[in-house]
């Protein structure tokens, strides 16, 4: 599956926004053996928000607040809930509501040396706003090519954080955190010599 920068650049900003959650916001029909890490909201604060913004390079942030604290839960909460959708129906509807609530406004831009590509995000748009519409519209690609399977949670005992299976076979169940990774290496080591025939 061929996804643009920007798409992959807003998919892991929305995995990371998603696991920021504390375990207690997990949707209610989300996973119930595997749980996100630690009970801290990593947007705990305007800090923490401030932080996640640089983090992933949003421009045009401007000053924020706690409006925009809350407002960024929410959106958060929202994609928790697409990653626990379980069919493509399901998921859909929830992006929908997120990018029609968001006002995007679609631009074609050649940012710091990249390649044409659309940003979504309406001009002066809210930072719950942005993320809403950019992280919408990349979960959107991924729905379109008919992959929302691609959008799991980690199965690993008491992790739960989101991640995006780019794999080849969609056969990855583990995230990429440093507990998990090397589950996933494992995991990889055995795949790959199942396709040799090992
Ligand atoms: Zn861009
Ligand atoms: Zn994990």
């Amino acid at each position: 599956m061929l996804i643009p920068h920007d798409t992959r650049i807003a998919l892991d900003t929305v995995v990371d926004l998603v696991n920021t959650a504390p375990e207690g916001e997990l949707p209610p029909d989300g996973p119930t053996d595997g749980l996100v890490d630690g009970l801290e909201d990593g947007l705990a604060d305007i800090a923490a928000l401030y932080d996640f913004a640089e983090r992933h390079h949003i421009s045009g942030v401007g000053t924020l607040g706690e409006k925009d604290l809350g407002a960024v839960r929410d959106v958060r909460s929202h994609f928790a809930e697409v990653f626990a959708a379980p069919d493509a129906r399901t998921a859909v509807d929830l992006v929908n509501r997120l990018v029609a609530a968001a006002g995007t406004t679609p631009q074609l831009t050649d940012h710091d040396g990249y390649d044409w590509h659309v940003h979504y995000f309406a001009p002066d748009a809210s930072l719950a706003d942005h993320l809403a519409a950019d992280c919408g519209m990349a979960l959107a690609f991924i729905i379109v090519a008919g992959e929302q399977e691609r959008l799991r949670r980690c199965e690993a005992p008491g992790c739960g954080r989101a991640f995006v299976d780019l794999s080849r076979n969609r056969s990855r169940r583990y995230c990429s955190s440093r507990t998990c990774g090397n589950r996933l290496h494992v995991a990889a080591y055995r795949a790959r010599r199942r396709e040799a025939g090992a």
